[in-house]
């Protein structure tokens, strides 16, 4: 190993005695790396090498490259040594839980939960979000508006129309229904429709698409202040700030999504450039550049089927940030980050259209 690894971008797993992946890792000097790892310097490292069997590696062209194989093949293999789900607090998301009565939860780990029994209601997350400690009042507020729970997952729930009418009478679990800023799905307060039409306007507000919780906060207060109710009119104002703040993240999450569509090259100046397709965060495909020693893309047949295969790639409708399955968000996550800590590499992208342009097949 010591004379055949180099120090080039890559990624390397740890096998077992059946050579099942123990470890996936990446670095962007790999030979440095492994030779830390084979020194055994702390616990994880020394428990790792004492079940590793044999150990490969491959080369890849970037760092970029290298964290996303990395992603891709820890996602495939769930190698027991890695953890799956790295936390990064600068970021953060919102969870609709799948509960009969489904909750908002700030959290900061994205990927979706269980799918409710008979497949009816799947967990949906929204984001990712720069990460405020507001975000869970900024929830409130808006569940407290919409009249959305915030109890306790493990609350029971008792529709108004799945309760036997002659059975005992189930008392709300908290003042919130008395305060009449949730509709006490748990006593039969509201039926499993009337409270997902609730949920639907949730939904609606977090993907960008309505304001009716804004609207519907600015007529309470204006009511309040008609009627001299100043501390609620006070209230409402709180709340109308929170639920601004909170579209204001929306709208940036959904245009900082959206200007991440483009073709990124990755590479150093002694070799091939790779190209990457990327829509709205995400990695269509790779390739290596198709210009003439990995310059501007070129013309020609080359170029030209080049040019088809982007079309196609972009041709189908971008999927909506809300309706990403798990893989998906947490690989637009990754790319999100990745701009976001190397900033200066938006300067080797360019535009999709002035790249089929190059490629002498405008859009
Ligand atoms: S009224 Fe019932 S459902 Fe609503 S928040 Fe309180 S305990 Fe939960």
């Amino acid at each position: 190993m010591r004379a055949e690894a180099r120090n080039r971008p890559g990624v390397y797993r740890f096998l077992g005695p059946r050579g099942e992946p123990l470890y996936v890792g990446k670095s962007v000097q790999l030979r440095n790396r492994l030779l830390s790892w084979l020194r055994g310097d702390d616990r994880k490292a020394t428990e790792l090498l004492r079940v590793t069997h044999g150990l490969e590696w491959e080369y890849l062209g970037s760092e970029f490259e290298a964290v996303l194989r990395e992603f891709r093949l820890i996602r495939e293999l769930r190698p027991r040594f890695n953890v799956v789900h790295r936390r990064d607090r600068t970021f953060a998301w919102i969870r609709l839980t799948a509960e009969p009565a489904p909750r908002l939860v700030a959290t900061l780990r994205p990927g979706a939960g269980p799918t409710r029994r008979g497949g009816r209601r799947r967990e949906r997350t929204f984001g990712p979000f720069p990460a405020r400690r507001s975000l869970p009042r900024d929830l409130e507020a808006l569940a407290a508006v919409l009249g959305l729970r915030d109890c306790a997952g493990s609350t029971p729930m008792h529709f108004a129309d799945q309760v036997d009418l002659w059975g005992p009478s189930v008392e709300p679990g908290c003042a919130r229904a008395e305060l009449g800023t949730c509709p006490a799905p748990c006593a039969a307060g509201c039926s499993e429709d009337a409270y997902q039409a609730r949920v639907n306007e949730a939904v609606a507000f977090l993907e960008g698409r309505s304001d009716a919780p804004l609207e519907a906060l600015d007529a309470r207060m204006l009511d309040a202040a008609e009627r001299e109710a100043f501390e609620f009119a006070a209230r409402c104002r709180d709340r109308i700030e929170r639920l601004n703040r909170l579209r204001t993240r929306i709208v940036e999450t959904g245009s900082r999504i959206e200007r991440l569509t483009f073709v990124y090259e990755t590479g150093s100046p002694t070799e091939t450039p790779r190209h990457h397709l990327v829509r709205r965060g995400q990695v269509l495909f790779s390739f290596d550049a198709p210009g003439p020693g990995g310059g501007p893309p070129g013309r020609g047949s080359a170029g030209h089927d080049l040019a088809s295969r982007i079309r196609e790639a972009i041709r189908a409708p971008a999927p909506q940030l809300a309706g990403l399955d798990d893989e998906a968000r947490e690989e637009l996550f990754i790319v999100t980050r990745w701009f976001r800590t190397h900033p200066e590499e938006e300067g080797r992208t360019t535009p999709i259209p002035a790249y089929l342009s190059e490629l002498g097949s405008p859009g």
